[in-house]
């Protein structure tokens, strides 16, 4: 009987932990993939690291003054579009021919508006493009030419030559085209912000030597980016011709939101059952309206990071990842 009490009270305290709910969150990725080695790298790990700190700083400065979450995804993918290390904005993988073609795409889980960005080769940050498209277009996604100049029209911040996106690491691989390259690095960001709505973003340069013209799953609302704020909101990275036929974000949100399932398990079910390292290399980051996160993926690694408020609590709670293991900045 004692035993029984006892446990009655350990369940209660849990499911008191579990109903908790989380003031706002952010979570980010700068991409999965191999990264053999990167861990061990202290120099370059390092660099990763705070990269991954930077950004979560960046939102969590938006977000804890109310600030929404289009608000903070833009400031944290802008931030990731003009660091070289990442495969978004400058820092981009490119082409089989050696361009650079950008994709984007955001979406809000209030009332399911969405905007995207394909293939464009002369907007700074596609990012803000693609919230243009959301706010002011009737359409969803733009692409290539047309995309490049809505921009313009709408003053954003462009680029004459669409060599402004390489780096001294891009012109390496464009020299070496015809060997394997593990460039890797999409961005990403997904909130819960102080007014319980969703939001996510992701911005890539897409897969190293893909076809000109080709369009990978970030853009795609639904495979690559979706937010509900009845399900979650989703950012993938990996091989997008997986996500895109698993149409991933949407369905780890309708997971969540028809099934009832636990994000961290609706995530691994997909990530590790529906998809796996050889056919959907890969992860994913996400959150619900609880602000209860997921960021699982299936390969060597994934560049992440989290940073929760809990209700109540002065302090935020913020972690950074690249391997296996978070190390845990704040606590
Ligand atoms: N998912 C991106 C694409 O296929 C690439 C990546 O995340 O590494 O375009």
């Amino acid at each position: 009987m004692k035993s029984f009490f006892i446990g009655l009270i350990v369940s209660l305290v849990g499911m008191q932990l579990v109903a908790q709910e989380r003031e706002y969150v952010i979570v980010v990725h700068g991409g999965a993939g191999a990264m053999a080695g990167l861990e061990n790298d202290q120099e370059k790990a390092a660099q990763y690291y705070a990269a991954l700190d930077s950004a979560l700083t960046i939102g969590d400065a938006i977000l804890s003054k109310g600030g929404e979450g289009p608000q903070a995804v833009m400031a944290v993918i802008n931030y990731f579009e003009s660091n070289p290390l990442f495969n978004a904005g400058v820092g981009a993988t490119c082409t089989i021919d050696g361009t650079f073609e950008l994709d984007a795409a955001i979406m809000e889980g209030k009332d399911l508006s969405a905007g995207a960005v394909a293939g464009v080769k002369f907007i700074k940050h596609p990012i803000d493009a693609a919230y243009a498209v959301k706010t002011q277009t009737e359409h969803v996604m733009l692409a290539g030419e047309g995309a490049d100049l809505f921009a313009k029209a709408k003053g954003l911040d462009t680029v004459e030559d669409n060599q402004y996106f390489a780096t001294p690491k891009t012109m390496k691989w464009v020299e070496q085209l015809k060997k394997e390259s593990k460039k890797n690095g999409t961005v990403g960001c997904v909130v819960l912000d102080k007014q319980g709505n969703l939001t996510a973003g992701t911005s890539t340069g897409g897969r190293f030597k893909k076809q000109w013209g080709r369009v990978g799953d970030a853009p795609i609302i639904g495979a690559g980016t979706y937010a509900d704020n009845e399900g979650c909101a989703v950012s993938c990275t990996g091989h997008g011709e997986y996500y895109i036929r698993h149409v991933v974000a949407y369905n780890l949100s309708t997971r969540v939101k028809m099934l009832h399932q636990p994000i961290e398990k609706a995530a691994d079910e997909i990530i590790f059952g529906e998809l796996n390292s050889e056919a959907g290399n890969g992860g994913l980051i996400a959150v619900d309206k609880k602000g209860n996160i997921a960021m699982p993926f299936n390969s060597g690694g994934m560049h992440r990071g989290y940073l929760y408020k809990e209700k109540g609590k002065s302090t935020v709670t913020k972690a950074v990842g690249i391997g296996k293991t978070m190390k845990v900045l704040q606590k």
